[in-house]
């Protein structure tokens, strides 16, 4: 999916009537987030030393830093070197705000100074990630210090209940994740921070092998996402954060118990249940439709890197740790028989289909020939009848 389209609806996304808030990112010397809510006219800003409460009753300390300037709102980058807070900026979540109980933006902003003043303010976000209500709270005789406070949703704050989190399959539930086999895994402390996908090569004709096999090929949003301890980021390809386009998915992943990586496609579905990228430009501009985050691989479980098990294994990991639910689902393949899957998928307006080496482990941006991809090509019939009629 190109940028230019999500940059897009990142523009038109304004919600008459609110404010806006944003939290960067930031790797600088320590990794920190940064809180920002718009404020006359300025972004007020606090750096949260760790992660952001998402819990409710969850509170983070959060130091009160200086102003910045609205437009920083859109800031991602790299601050150079030597400069003030150098290192990389990532837009982590973004929405809007408005004072707890306040009547429009213009209440809500005289509430904000009022409440702001006195050392205690609260707000409602409506962001992907942060959702809900939460409190500001300075510390007595702390200056700069103060506490963000993830507090119990009001129903009226709380979002949609139709989207609940995916439930994990009773098998990693019940049994625990220990019981995986996770044979080929390396222990790994820490999560890939980010990872180039693994590409499918072309190839002209469908084919069957054994220890391959197929899937249909879902045209949409490639996307790798993290999930760990409730936080969710999904990253398009070319690692541009995701969430804020995609909140139900956002929302049905963060109901995780364990930390994951995962590789699949975003996709919207036509009324047969096919992908259609039509539909996927028409969602980001209006939100209608139905978004499925199909989910086809699982790179890092809890400590362990599964990148180099082979692919069998992984998708048998996968299938026992996450449960097909509205918004997300591990991606449905075949073993061995990958010319009857070519000619459904044909034969069902599916534009192609990805076969894989059963035995292959995921390498990052690896054209090994280990996954390739195979195009429907129109019938000549089709190809004919353009050429007669443009020859007309
Ligand atoms: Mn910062």
């Amino acid at each position: 999916m190109a940028l230019k389209t999500l940059e897009k609806r990142r523009k038109k996304q304004r919600p008459a009537g609110s404010l806006r808030f944003v939290v960067h990112k930031h790797w600088a010397r320590r990794l920190h987030h940064d809180f920002r809510l718009e404020h006359g006219g300025v972004l007020k800003s606090w750096a949260v030393p760790k992660d952001l409460p998402v819990r409710a009753g969850e509170r983070k300390l959060a130091v009160l830093v200086e102003d910045h300037p609205l437009d920083y709102r859109t800031f991602e980058g790299t601050i150079p070197r030597g400069s003030y807070g150098a290192g990389t900026v990532i837009i982590w979540d973004e929405g809007s705000y408005r004072v707890s109980d306040s009547a429009g933006a213009a209440d809500s902003e005289r509430r904000f100074a009022e409440e702001f003043a006195k050392g205690r303010l609260e707000i409602d976000l409506s962001g992907a990630e942060l959702n809900g209500r939460y409190a500001l709270v300075r510390m007595a005789g702390r200056g700069k210090k103060w506490l963000l406070i993830k507090k119990k949703d009001t129903p009226r704050a709380q979002g949609r209940p139709e989207e609940n989190p995916i439930v994990v399959s009773g098998h990693s539930e019940k049994k625990g994740l220990s019981k995986l086999d996770l044979t080929g895994a390396r222990r790994r402390a820490t999560m890939p921070a980010s990872i180039e996908p693994m590409p499918a090569l072309p190839r002209a004709s469908p084919f069957d092998r054994a220890g391959w096999i197929f899937e249909v090929k879902w045209d949409g949003c490639r996307a790798i996402t993290s999930v760990e301890r409730g936080s969710v980021s999904i990253y398009s390809s070319d690692g541009k954060l995701l969430n804020y386009y995609f909140p139900a998915i956002t929302r049905s992943l963060r109901g995780l118990s364990y930390s994951a990586l995962f590789d699949g496609a975003i996709v919207a579905l036509d009324r047969e249940g096919r992908p259609d990228p039509r539909m996927l430009r028409e969602y980001l501009a209006d939100s209608r439709g139905r978004v499925v985050y199909y989910i086809f691989d699982i790179l890092y479980l809890n400590g362990y890197d599964l990148r180099p098990m082979t692919l069998l294994r992984r998708k048998k990991v996968l299938s026992q740790v996450l449960a097909p639910g509205e918004h997300v689902a591990p991606g449905y393949f075949v073993r061995e028989g990958g010319l009857s899957l070519f000619k459904a998928a044909s034969e069902n307006g599916f534009s192609g289909m990805i076969a894989k080496n059963g035995e292959s482990p995921y390498r990052e941006g690896g054209k090994t020939g280990d996954w390739l991809k195979i195009n429907v090509t129109r019938r000549k019939e089709e190809r004919g009848q353009k050429k007669a009629t443009s020859a007309d």
